[in-house]
C-alpha cells in the first residue's frame, strides 16, 4: 500500500554511501562523550535500531590542541581514541544505518582548560565561550594553517578506520575554527585567508579537498554550516552564505545546514515553531545537486514530507525528535503516528551536556539508560507477579508509571483528583509559551487508550480509607507538590515575616485562574529555573505592572542549561515587566514589600498589592503518611511509595523518569544496599 509518507523512506545517495532512507541524526552532545563511551555507543545503537538511516556522533575534538573542557565531548587525538568510536560504529551498523563523524577544532571556542595550549583563530580575540573565560586566542599564521590541515587529515583517516561512513568537515554554530574563519565577526585577516568571500571560503574549501582526497572514494563528505548568525550585518547572512555555498557547491558530498548558533538552532518550543529554520535555508537546494539535510525540531509528518516534495530539503535532521523518540522512523513507516512521543523542545537534554552529566529527556526516560540500566524506550520486560498496582495521580510520574506498568501486563488502578490527565503538565502547558508540554501528556493517555489492564479513574480524590477499600497490594502516590507560599527556598530556608493583610498568590492560583486584584504585582523568583518568567509573562500579559525580582544576578538564570536565558530576560523586558536583580526579599507588608541587595544588604521598597513567590514546593504526601499512621500492612499494602514530586519535587524529567523508575524495578530481583544502581566504566589505568 502506498502512502503519503513513502517519500521519507526513499533511499538517499551520499557520495559514495547509500542512507536506507531519509531520518537523519544529526549530530547532538549528550554530555556523556569520552566519559561513558560504552552509554554513549548504544544511545547511538538504539536510535540505529529505530530506523534511522544516518546516526552521528556528537562534535569530536580532533586535537589536542583544542579541547572544549569544561563540556565532556568526544575525542579523536590518537589511535588510542579510535577502539571507543568504533565501538558506536559498530552499534550503528548492527542495525543497517549509517554511521557518522563530526569531527571538531573548536580553536578560539575552546579555552583549553585541560590541555593548557593556547587556542587558536582566525584573529587576536578573547575565546567566544558561555563563560567569558579570561583567554585569548591567539592569530593564526601559515604554519599554524598547514599544521591544523595536517592534524585535520590525520584525524580523518582515524575517523575511517574507526568504522565511520559519514566524516563531517564542521563549520557550524560559531563552535569551530572553519565557522570562525567564514565570519566576519571573527575573520579580520588581510591575507588570503581574510576579506573576500572567496578568501574566508579558502579554508574550508582545503579541508573538504584534504578530507575528500584522503577518503571520499569510501566515505561520504558532508559540511555543517550556519547559513545566518542572526546579528545583522556584523556577522553571517544568509546571502553571503548562500554566496559561500554557491562556491563550493558539489564539492562536498551533502550540505547540513542549520542556524546561527547552538541556542537559535535548538531554540526551545516556548521560543520557536516547529521548523523555524525554513525561511533561512530554504534557498540552498538551488545551489548544490548534493542532498541536503537541516533541522527544525520536525515531529509532524505532514511537515517533514512535505520539506521534501517542495524540495527545501533531502533529508529530514533531527536531534530532539530522535531523543524524544529514537524510534520516530519506524512509528511512521508502520503507520504508527499515535505512538511517537513528540519532543516538547524543553532543552532539558541540552542541560545534560551544560551540566557535563549524562543527557535526559522529559519524554524519553530511558534516554542515556539503554546500558547504564538496560532500559529500551520501546520494550519493557513482562510482568514477574500478577499483584495489581493502585497508582495515585495522573501528573507525568503516575502516567508513565501507569503506562509501562500496563506494558509489563501488570493490572494497573490509575486514580487521579481531578477531572483530567496530565498533573502539573495540564496546567503548566495553558501557561504563556509552553502549550507543546502537554505532549507529556497526550503520548501518555495514547498508550493508555491502547492497554485494557490499566483502568483510569477521574474525579478520584482518595483517602487512606478509598485506597484501603481497593484492596491492591502494591500502591504508589504520584501526588504531586504545590507551590510554597511562605517565601522559603534557597535564600530563606525558614517562612517569611509577612504581614497577615498582604496578598500572596503562588503559581498554583495563578494556574487555576485566581489572579491578584491589584495593578502592580511582585514576581519574587527564588526558584530560577522557568516558573518565575512565566509568571511574571502571564501577569504582565494581563495587563499588570509587574516587577519581578530575584536573588540570582539574572531573571530566570537556571535556564542558561537550557539556552533560554537570553530569550526569556529580552522577552520579559519587552513586556514592560521591571527586572531587579542581586535582591533578596525582606518582609512583605500589605502595601509593599521590602527587598534587601544580597551584597551590601541595603533595602528597596516596592510598592506593589500582591506578591507572587516562585521559590520551593511542599511534596503532597498527607495521604502517604495517613496510610503509613494506618499501618499499610494491616490494610494488605505490601508495597508503599511515592514518587516524582510526592516524593521531592523537581523538573517534569525527573517525574517521568520516577515513573519508568519504578516500573522497571517493580519486582526484579532485589539489589543489595550498596550496590550501584547501573553500570559504571572506569578509565583503565596506564602503567606508570
Ligand atoms: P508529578 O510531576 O510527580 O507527576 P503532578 O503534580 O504533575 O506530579 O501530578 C500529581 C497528580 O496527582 C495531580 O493531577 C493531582 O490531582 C493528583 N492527586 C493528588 N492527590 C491525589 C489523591 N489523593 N488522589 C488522587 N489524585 C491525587
Ligand atoms: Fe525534546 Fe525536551 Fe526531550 Fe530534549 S528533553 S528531546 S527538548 S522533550
Amino acid at each position: 500500500m502506498t502512502s503519503a509518507y513513502d517519500v521519507l523512506f526513499e533511499p538517499v545517495r551520499i557520495g559514495p554511501v547509500t542512507a536506507k532512507n531519509r531520518f537523519y541524526q544529526v549530530p547532538h552532545c549528550n554530555g556523556m562523550g569520552y566519559r561513558d563511551p560504552t552509554a554513549l555507543a548504544h544511545m547511538r545503537g538504539v536510535k540505529a535500531e529505530g530506523g534511522w538511516a544516518v546516526v552521528c556522533t556528537e562534535q569530536v575534538e580532533l586535537h589536542y590542541s583544542s579541547d572544549i573542557t569544561p563540556f565532556i565531548e568526544l575525542r579523536l587525538w590518537d589511535d588510542r581514541d579510535i577502539p571507543a568510536l568504533a565501538r558506536m560504529a559498530e552499534k550503528i551498523h548492527e542495525h543497517g544505518a549509517l554511521a557518522g563523524i563530526e569531527l571538531a577544532y573548536n580553536g578560539m571556542n575552546g579555552p583549553n582548560l585541560y590541555s593548557r595550549e593556547v587556542p587558536m583563530g582566525p584573529a587576536h580575540l578573547p575565546v567566544a565561550t558561555f563563560t567569558y573565560d579570561p583567554v585569548q586566542a591567539r592569530a593564526m599564521d601559515k604554519t599554524d594553517i598547514a599544521n591544523l590541515r595536517g592534524w585535520h587529515l590525520a584525524a580523518v583517516k582515524r575517523a575511517k578506520r574507526a568504522g565511520f561512513d559519514l566524516i563531517y568537515v564542521y563549520a557550524a554554530h560559531a563552535l569551530g575554527f572553519l565557522h570562525h574563519f567564514l565570519s566576519r565577526r571573527y575573520n579580520q585577516r588581510g591575507d588570503e585567508y581574510g576579506g573576500s568571500i572567496e578568501n574566508r571560503v579558502r579554508l574550508l574549501r582545503e579541508i573538504t579537498e584534504d578530507t575528500k582526497a584522503a577518503i571520499g572514494d569510501t566515505c561520504a563528505v558532508p559540511i555543517r554550516i550556519s547559513v545566518d548568525e542572526l546579528l545583522g550585518e556584523g556577522g553571517l547572512e544568509v546571502a553571503e552564505v548562500e554566496d559561500m555555498i554557491g562556491l563550493l557547491g558539489d564539492l562536498p558530498d551533502l550540505w547540513d545546514v542549520t542556524l546561527a548558533g547552538w541556542e537559535n538552532d535548538s531554540r526551545t518550543s516556548r521560543f520557536a515553531e516547529e521548523g523555524a529554520q525554513e525561511p533561512f535555508i530554504s534557498g540552498v537546494k538551488r545551489l548544490t545537486s548534493k542532498p541536503v539535510v537541516g533541522v527544525g525540531r520536525y515531529t509532524s509528518v505532514d511537515r517533514m514530507a512535505a520539506l521534501v516534495r517542495k524540495g527545501v530539503l533531502d533529508m529530514i535532521g533531527a536531534a530532539r525528535p530522535s531523543i524524544a523518540d529514537p524510534f520516530l522512523p519506524n512509528k511512521i513507516r508502520e503507520g504508527r503516528l499515535e505512538d511517537i512521543r513528540e519532543c516538547i523542545g524543553c532543552n532539558i537534554c541540552v542541560s545534560g551536556d551544560f551540566t557535563q552529566s549524562p543527557l535526559r529527556c522529559t519524554q524519553n526516560p530511558t534516554m542515556a539508560e539503554e546500558w547504564r540500566k538496560g532500559w529500551h524506550p520501546e520494550r519493557i520486560r513482562p510482568k514477574e507477579t500478577d499483584k495489581p498496582v493502585l497508582i495515585i495521580g495522573a501528573g507525568p510520574a503516575g502516567l508513565e508509571a501507569a503506562q509501562a506498568l500496563g506494558k509489563r501486563g501488570y493490572e494497573v488502578a490509575l486514580a487521579e483528583a481531578g477531572r483530567e490527565l496530565g498533573g502539573r503538565v495540564a496546567r503548566e502547558c495553558r501557561l504563556p509559551g509552553l502549550a507543546a508540554w502537554g505532549r507529556v501528556r497526550d503520548y501518555r493517555m495514547m498508550q493508555l487508550h491502547k492497554l485494557p489492564n490499566v483502568q483510569v479513574y477521574l474525579d478520584s480524590h482518595l483517602k487512606a480509607e478509598d485506597v484501603a477499600e481497593f484492596g491492591f497490594p502494591r500502591v504508589v502516590l504520584a501526588t504531586g507538590a504545590r507551590w510554597r507560599n511562605d517565601f522559603v527556598g534557597h535564600q530563606h530556608t525558614h517562612p517569611l515575616d509577612v504581614a497577615a493583610e498582604a496578598r500572596i498568590f503562588t503559581p498554583d492560583d495563578i494556574m487555576n485562574g485566581t489572579y491578584p486584584a491589584a495593578q502592580r504585582v511582585l514576581v519574587w523568583d527564588d526558584d530560577h529555573y522557568y516558573m518565575g518568567g512565566v509568571m511574571a509573562e502571564a501577569l504582565a500579559k494581563r495587563g499588570h505592572r509587574v516587577i519581578y525580582a530575584t536573588p540570582a544576578s539574572e531573571a530566570s538564570t537556571w535556564t542558561r542549561n537550557t539556552m533560554e536565558q537570553h530569550f526569556i530576560q529580552k522577552r520579559l523586558l519587552e513586556a514592560g515587566v521591571e527586572i531587579i536583580v542581586s535582591h533578596g526579599i525582606g518582609r512583605v507588608e500589605a502595601d509593599h514589600a521590602v527587598l534587601t541587595c544580597m551584597f551590601t544588604g541595603r533595602e528597596k521598597i516596592l510598592e506593589v498589592g500582591a506578591v507572587v513567590p516562585v521559590s520551593a514546593r511542599l511534596p503532597n504526601d498527607a495521604l502517604l503518611h495517613e496510610l503509613r499512621a494506618a499501618n499499610h500492612a494491616a490494610l494488605g499494602i505490601e508495597q508503599l511509595s511515592a514518587i516524582g514530586d510526592a516524593l521531592a519535587p523537581a523538573t517534569i524529567a525527573h517525574a517521568t523518569y520516577a515513573g519508568r523508575r519504578f516500573a522497571e524495578e517493580l519486582d526484579a530481583p532485589v539489589r543489595p544496599a550498596d550496590m550501584l544502581p547501573f553500570k559504571r566504566e572506569i578509565t583503565a589505568l596506564l602503567k606508570e
